[in-house]
This record gives structure tokens, C-alpha cells and sequence, in this order.
């Protein structure tokens, strides 16, 4: 079999988890297309480019189901939340569809079956044997838009790999519960939401009408498929926030959190197989808990996994503003291995304009949030992004956005073009920007991002930090790239390593996924050089 995964890493999740069950039902995955009998493809459909990214790569499949070489074409995840029908019908080598809230049914569209679960079979069924194989999953760049793994015409795909001879089964410390959890837990905000038509699918015809209330545990089998030090781990799936932009509470349903005891036991399997840096991740990880009834549920949540020995790095992405308490911030603080890194997306900060996204606040607000997460967590690295072009957004909003860049000095940053989606409550709004004036405002806003951020990398030459090597340099074998624990992986800037003389005369190389001390000695705009010190830590 063969799977490509577009899209963020909430849905490589869905598709570790798929190749997780496939691998456990005796499928046998390929990285190579050409070789595969049935491709699957998982998809996004966040916005437009996505949704074109993710039609263009299964017309690609489609070919080697015309020209012979494969029996099966499966296609999985938002886009089929939005267009079930609509694929079926318009993209005939097609053989089914998966929605986000039926992962499971891959084995039945595979023509595989759930092995029988027997007394000799592990609860902890993760698997790693993909990590040597695959190529980078997409990420946001620094200009926000997607840059994509380079197999299948340089979108989109992350081709994977076939399990290795040693990939083996854990016993994690929890007993299984058995099967696939669905869960009936909603916070009340989502209920009253649902009330009011937050995730409706009426304009979209051909879409299921059932919302999606999957959730994986840590009974689920999964496919590793990031570098072997890290993994991403989902805490929670689905949104109620109201934002008018956002289309993902209808492709994803309510909030609900995983329960607490799954979160640590796959934490603590992750890191028995070796892991050592691991990603929090939820469309919105900030309200983690709040369905089961935990308050400071995240704050909670870091405190036990960052005691987990052998968890050198922990980090969570996808923060709400308004959720970053005294709490969450005093636990980052506390511990070493929790990454001083804050990712939160603020989408805009002239008032007017959240306002209409349904978000509140504004930059007066943010910026006194801001240093109070400065204050708490001296040194903390801050990531957002904003998404420009709004219906009705003017040219003061913007100068507000500019003024607030400039005053925030964020250490990343992204910016999205609006895409008007259909069934977002966006759609039906008046005052559409114009393409060209929004392209404009993005590159007007990236550039003055772009002398921020080399202001702040000078800054950086002469400290010494940790750096996860991460292998040889896309550009050129003369260089290694890495991260700091100021770098989430795939979407902020890099560390080049130029130099490892310190390690010895014999060293020839460095070891991937592995910790070295290093001396930052060059800036560029978003990047930064660095000769090794010391190391594998
Ligand atoms: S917080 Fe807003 S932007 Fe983020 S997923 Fe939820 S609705 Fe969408």
C-alpha cells in the first residue's frame, strides 16, 4: 500500500494512525507509488490552495490506477467531510472515501479485517519502522503559505515507507480498554454552539450529516512516520470557537479531549521506543480538558508528561489567546524540558476586524499578553499568525496590524491569504478584498517581519544552546540542519551546522535525531549558523 498525507500534522496524525491499523492487519506499505496496489490518499481542504493541492494529487493516483499499476484509489480526510458525494461522482477510479471520523474503515476499503484481538497482542501497538523512510510532511514557511515534501511533483505528499524488520510492539503501563474510543463528552460552549448552527453542513451538498466524534487512544495502533526523536501526539480533535473564517468545526465537529491517562501512556510509550521531543497537538490545545471537566486541563496535562524521564523536549502549538493563563505559563516556566516556545495564532490585531472574525480583543489586549508571557518565561519564543485580506478589512486595519508587529516583535511568524470558504460565516459578508490587494498586504507585512526577525538573530550569535541534528542539509551535503527548542518542527527557520571539528578528527558525520551543544556564530533572516561544541548529549 502506499499513503500520501497532505496537509498539517493533526492530519499526519490520522494517517499514522490508519497506517497503524493497516500495518497491524497485515498490509504491507510501500514508498514507492509505482509499487503499490492500492494508494491512499489523505487529504486537507482548509483552504482553497489546499483543496487544489489535494484534488491534483489524486488525479495523479488516479493515473496509476488508468495505467494498471494499482487495483485501489482510497481517498481519506477533510476533503471528503466537505465533497463525499461530489468525489465519488466527478473522479470514477475512486473506490472509497473515508471521512476524519471513520479512520477505521480503512481496513474495510482495503479489503483487510481487524485481526482479533488476542491475549499475546499489545495494547501499545506503536510502530516506528516508517521513520527511515519518508520524506517531511508539508509545513507553513515563513511567508505562511505551504511548502511541501518533494515526492509527487514537489506537493503535498508524504509517501511512506515500508515497516522495518525490527519494528516492534510496546507494553505501555496502562491495561487496554479495548477498541477504538468514541467519545459523548462536549463542553456545554459547544452544545449551545451546535444550537446555533456553528457546524452546520446544509451548503454543502453531498456531505455526510453526521459530525465526526472520533478520538484515537492509547490502545490505537500507529505508524510513526516523523524522525525518530519526535512525534506529535493529538490531545484533542475538533473546535467550538465561532471564528467566521474558519470551516474546520465543520469538518471536525465538537471539541473533545482524549482522556488524560491515554495521553500519558502513549507519551510513555513514545518515549520507551525513544522519542525524545514530543509536539502537543489540537486545533485548539489550550482548551484540552475542558469536556472532561479539568480545569488548567493543559497546564495539568504538561506538569506530568514533563516528568516523564527521558522527555527531553515538550512542547504544545496552537494556543487560543485568551486561554494563556498563569497557570500554563508558571509550568513552563518551572520546568527545563518544556520548550520556552508559544505558538498562537492571533489571525489579526485591529479590533474591528476580530471583532467580525468572531475573536475579540485586539492589539492593546495582545500586547499585554504578551508581556505577561514574557514576564513569566524570560527568553520564551513567540510564534503567530495572521491571516490578511478579511472582508472589509481597510487600510487602517492594516497600518493597526503593522504598528502591532512592529510593537510585538514576534520571533516567527506567518501570513495566510483569507480564503473564502463556503460555509464558513465569512462567505456570506460583503466588502470581499480584492486577490491583488491582499497579496500586496501579505508581502508589505513580510517584509517588515523580515527586518524584525533579522534584528532578532543577530542577537542570537555567540549563545550556546542545545541542537536537535536533524540530517544533512536539502540545499547541499556541506551542511547539517537542526533545531533549537525555540524551532517546532517543520515550520519555523533552521539551524545550519557548518562545522563539528570540536567532536574530533574521526568524526565524519553527525547522527540524526540526536542532541549536540552548539555556538550560534552567524545570522540570517530567519536562519541561523552554528558550529558544534560538544555532543551527542
Ligand atoms: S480556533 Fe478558530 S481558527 Fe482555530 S480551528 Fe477553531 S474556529 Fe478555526
Amino acid at each position: 500500500m502506499g499513503f500520501i498525507s497532505l496537509g498539517c500534522p493533526k492530519n499526519l496524525v490520522d494517517s499514522e494512525v490508519m497506517m497503524g491499523l493497516l500495518d497491524r492487519a497485515g498490509a504491507r506499505l510501500t514508498s514507492d507509488v509505482a509499487q503499490a496496489e492500492i494508494l491512499v490518499v489523505n487529504t486537507c481542504s482548509f483552504i482553497d490552495t489546499a483543496k487544489q493541492e489535494s484534488v491534483d494529487t489524486i488525479l495523479e493516483m488516479a493515473r496509476h490506477k488508468t495505467s494498471g499499476s494499482a487495483k485501489k484509489l482510497i481517498v481519506a480526510g477533510c476533503l471528503v467531510e466537505r465533497y463525499r458525494d461530489e468525489i465519488m461522482k466527478s473522479i470514477p477510479e475512486v473506490d472509497a472515501v473515508i471521512g476524519t471520523g471513520e479512520l477505521e474503515a480503512i481496513l474495510a476499503a482495503a479489503g483487510l479485517s481487524s485481526p482479533t484481538p488476542s491475549a499475546a497482542m499489545s495494547p501499545f501497538n506503536i510502530l516506528s519502522g516508517a521513520q527511515a523512510a519518508v520524506t517531511h510532511p508539508g509545513k507553513e514557511s515563513q511567508s505562511g503559505t505551504h511548502k511541501h515534501g518533494e515526492v509527487l511533483k514537489g506537493h503535498g505528499g508524504v509517501p511512506f515507507g515500508p515497516r522495518a524488520e525490527n519494528a516492534t510492539e510496546l507494553t505501555g503501563a496502562l491495561a487496554p480498554e479495548g477498541g477504538l474510543s468514541v467519545t459523548t463528552n462536549f463542553r456545554p460552549e459547544g452544545n449551545l454552539r451546535e444550537q446555533q448552527g456553528r457546524f452546520t453542513r446544509e451548503d454543502w451538498q453531498g456531505a455526510a450529516h453526521m459530525l465526526p466524534t472520533y478520538l484515537y487512544d492509547e490502545t490505537t495502533p500507529r505508524f510513526l512516520t516523523t524522525p525518530r526523536s519526535s512525534a506529535y501526539i493529538k490531545i484533542a480533535e475538533g473546535c467550538d470557537h465561532p471564528c467566521t473564517f474558519c470551516v474546520i468545526p465543520n469538518l471536525r465537529g465538537k471539541f473533545r479531549s482524549r482522556r488524560f491517562e491515554s495521553v500519558v501512556a502513549e507519551a510513555q510509550s513514545l518515549v520507551a521506543r525513544g522519542v525524545e521531543e514530543i509536539t502537543l497537538i489540537g486545533q485548539d490545545t489550550t482548551c484540552y480538558g475542558e469536556d472532561l471537566g479539568l480545569k488548567d486541563g493543559l497546564a495539568t496535562l504538561l506538569d506530568v508528561l514533563a516528568r516523564i524521564e527521558g522527555v527531553r523536549w515538550l512542547r504544545f502549538l496552537y494556543a487560543y489567546p485568551n486561554r494563556i493563563t498563569g497557570k500554563l505559563l508558571e509550568t513552563i516556566a518551572k520546568h527545563d524540558n518544556i520548550c520556552k516556545y508559544l505558538d498562537v495564532p492571533l489571525q489579526h490585531a485591529s479590533p474591528a476586524v476580530l471583532k467580525t472574525m468572531k475573536r475579540g480583543a485586539g492589539a492593546d489586549i495582545f500586547l499585554k499578553t504578551i508581556e505577561k508571557v514574557r514576564a513569566a518565561v524570560p527568553g520564551i519564543a513567540l510564534r503567530t499568525s495572521f491571516i490578511v485580506g478579511f472582508p472589509g478589512e481597510t487600510v487602517q486595519d492594516i497600518e493597526i496590524l503593522e504598528q502591532f508587529i512592529q510593537a510585538a516583535k514576534f520571533d516567527w511568524l506567518g501570513v495566510f491569504s483569507y480564503s473564502d470558504e463556503e460555509g464558513s460565516g465569512a462567505f456570506s459578508f460583503n466588502e470581499k478584498v480584492p486577490k491583488r490587494t491582499i497579496e500586496a498586504r501579505k508581502r508589505r507585512l513580510m517584509k517588515l517581519q523580515q527586518s524584525i526577525s533579522k534584528q532578532a538573530k543577530q542577537q542570537w550569535v555567540g549563545r550556546e544552546l542545545v541542537v536537535l541534528a536533524e540530517g544533512e542539509s536539502e540545499e547541499t551535503p556541506l551542511l547539517w540542519e537542526g533545531r533549537t527548542q525555540f524551532h517546532a518542527p517543520e515550520i519555523d527557520g533552521k539551524v545550519y551546522i557548518n562545522d563539528f571539528a570540536e567532536l574530533g578528527p574521526d568524526v565524519t558525520t553527525l547522527e540524526p535525531g540526536r542532541f549536540y551543544r552548539a555556538e550560534i556564530t552567524e545570522a540570517h533572516e530567519y536562519d541561523v549558523v552554528a558550529r558544534v561544541l560538544s555532543g551527542p548529549l
